[in-house]
């Protein structure tokens, strides 16, 4: 069965009654060259095990379970059970999980497909949980060795922007504190049904072994990451110093130590010196 020829999938789905959910981000690839070089990309580190992230009609899955030792997809949409058993019924690596994978158990999930084996993520992501869905694999420390995900082109932008530059936001230096980001291809609207507003991109992210940059407090880093680019106009001094709470003279002793500016902004400051201003702020705090 051709997964991305549309008329195939028309009729499967009106087979099994299907209506799309916009709620859902049900956007499915009919593009056929997307999804061999998505899973290509996913599986390049030879990877085993991949985790799958809303398999829809099981286009993606197809190719990553044609490249990988064993696919556990997870999918929200109950209806899609009976069209994914249908559209994958050759592939004997595949595993459906019905599930939200903001809600499911991720560690104990991985830890019963995989063992202790670290897994490669890849997923077309529904727009509507982009962020969070990423962020919980990296927060949470999961057994994740790469995320190679396809997301909104201006949500790809932002998320592997390098702290330093303009499009750098607080998700932005998260993503570098734990990983490796780049963004390896764009892809347009024409190549979905049905079609979205606006075009997409597939970025990796390479887990890091340890952190790019050593904190004291990651709680604290982190905390001041948000203050700093929450306020992203102002200086540092002014955004940090209202965001936590502190006195100006405490923060402006920081970016001294630290030898960043005063009049600094956020999106000014590298990787090493969000940590180094971070750090600082640690010290003049616990004197
Ligand atoms: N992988 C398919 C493709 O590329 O054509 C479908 C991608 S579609 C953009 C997003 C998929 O994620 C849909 O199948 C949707 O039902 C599913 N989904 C939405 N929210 C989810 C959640 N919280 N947990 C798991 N799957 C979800």
């Amino acid at each position: 069965m051709e997964l991305t020829d549309l008329a195939t999938i028309q009729a499967v789905l009106k087979r099994h009654g299907f209506r799309f959910s916009k709620s859902l981000g049900q956007n499915f690839l009919t593009d056929p060259s997307v999804c061999p070089r998505m899973a290509a990309a996913c599986a390049m580190d030879g990877t085993k095990g991949v985790l799958e992230i809303g398999p829809g009609f099981g286009v993606l899955t197809k190719e990553l379970s044609a490249r990988a030792g064993q696919v556990v997809a997870v999918e929200l949409d109950g209806s899609l059970m009976p069209v994914l058993a249908e559209t994958l019924t050759d592939c004997w690596n595949v595993e459906i999980v019905p599930g939200d994978v903001l809600k499911l158990d991720l560690a104990a999930l991985l830890k019963e497909k995989f063992g202790g084996a670290k897994a490669a993520v890849c997923a077309n992501l529904p727009y509507y949980i982009t962020s969070p869905v990423i962020m919980r694999f990296l927060e949470e420390r999961l057994p994740v060795s790469s995320l190679t995900v396809m997301v909104q082109k201006e949500a790809a932008r932002r998320l592997c922007a390098p702290p330093g530059t303009r499009a750098c936001g607080a998700v932005s230096a998260a993503v570098s504190y734990y990983t490796n980001p780049q963004i390896l291809f764009e892809v347009p609207r024409t190549s979905f049904y049905p079609r979205p507003n606006v075009d997409s991109a597939v970025i990796r992210l390479d887990v890091l072994p340890e952190p790019s940059v050593q904190v004291k407090s990651e709680r604290a880093f982190f905390a001041l990451v948000r203050a700093a680019f929450g306020k992203r106009r102002k200086t540092v001094s002014n955004s940090v110093s209202t965001g936590l709470g502190l006195e100006k003279s405490q923060v402006l002793s920081a970016l001294q130590r630290a030898e960043i500016p005063p009049n600094a902004r956020a999106e000014q400051l590298t990787m090493s010196q969000l940590a180094e201003f971070s750090n600082r702020l640690e010290e003049i705090k616990h004197e």
